[in-house]
């Protein structure tokens, strides 16, 4: 070894050699999890808000770890998304999500119309196949395209307005529908939203939780219901755990619902046993 670099290796924080360490592990482990196939797609109903009929899922990613067990998507997606791994991955979740809920349309008598919503990465949206890669999954799978919906965060319509209302034109072409997911927690404002092809606001947990106990709450989410509303846009409140919030949300106008006070996250079997019960 030469001097120098042992002078070099000397500046370095040893913490920081610790966390990037650390970071090269998990981007290993992520690499040899998505090689050995061990990222499910668990289900949650969407239902539709006063009648509480179960319209469609929303597909949530698991990782089913040799070691740790099943593990959350706030554990992984972050680093997926920082490593880049997240564009193998959400083309993996979504081919997957599409394969399964085709099926249960074509097996599941009354099942045929039941839409499947797919969270996208802004990350994704910086490839420049993210079109095709979404072609390819519809027509493969052979679903509708108009029940699927994909989901995409207010940060993602921050960045590179021009290339990203582009891009949705393009997914919109292929009879997709768009969702703003965790509506209300950015900065869009009802101007800067109209630039956007943009068919559903999916409002944020966090203006759902107080709304039947707190009257500022309350007049938040009417506010963001009355937003949607304007700009004739369908709507979904998220995190519903009680079956107050849902009336006042029915009675808001809010569109569909999804929250544990309907159904948990459950894997393809249980959410499909779940539909088929729903539509017998
Ligand atoms: P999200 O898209 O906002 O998904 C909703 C999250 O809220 C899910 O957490 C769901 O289990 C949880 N949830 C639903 N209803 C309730 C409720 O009534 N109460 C409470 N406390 N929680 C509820 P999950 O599955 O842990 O997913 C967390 C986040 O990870 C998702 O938030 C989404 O941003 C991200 N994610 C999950 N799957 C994917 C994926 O395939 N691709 C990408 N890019 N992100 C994903
Ligand atoms: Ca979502
Ligand atoms: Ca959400
Ligand atoms: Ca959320």
């Amino acid at each position: 070894a030469k001097a120098g670099g042992r002078d070099r290796i000397a500046v370095f924080d040893p913490s920081m050699y610790t966390a990037a360490v650390k970071e090269a592990e998990g981007r290993t482990d992520l690499e040899r999890g998505l090689a050995n196939n061990e990222f499910v797609v668990n289900y949650q109903p969407i239902v539709d808000l006063p009648s509480g009929k179960l319209v469609g899922v929303e597909a949530l990613a698991r990782w089913q770890h040799p070691e740790r067990g099943l593990v959350a998507p706030d554990a992984f997606i972050a680093q997926a998304e920082r490593t880049g791994l997240i564009v193998a991955l959400g083309a993996h979740i979504l081919r997957v999500a599409c394969f399964e809920v085709a099926g249960w349309q074509r097996d599941i008598p009354g099942a045929e119309n039941v839409r499947v919503s797919i969270n996208l990465s802004a990350r994704q949206f910086q490839e420049k196949d993210l079109v095709d890669m979404v072609r390819s999954a519809l027509t493969d799978s052979g679903i509708r395209p108009d029940l699927v919906v994909l989901e995409i965060t207010e940060s993602l319509l921050m960045q590179d307005v021009d290339a990203t209302v582009i891009t949705l034109h393009e997914l919109r072409d292929l009879g997709v529908r768009i969702a703003i997911d965790d509506f209300g927690t950015g900065y869009s404002s009802l101007s800067y939203l109209r630039r956007f092809p943009i068919d559903i606001l999916k409002i944020d947990k966090a203006f759902i939780d107080g709304i039947t106990i707190d009257s500022d709450d309350a007049t938040l989410a009417e506010a963001v219901v009355g937003l949607g509303k304007a700009l004739r846009l369908s709507t979904v409140a998220e995190g519903i755990e009680h079956i107050d919030q849902q009336s006042m949300l029915s009675d808001l106008g809010v569109t569909y619902g999804q929250g544990y006070l309907f159904a948990k996250p459950g894997t393809a079997d249980e959410i499909a046993e779940m539909v088929r019960e729903h539509y017998g």
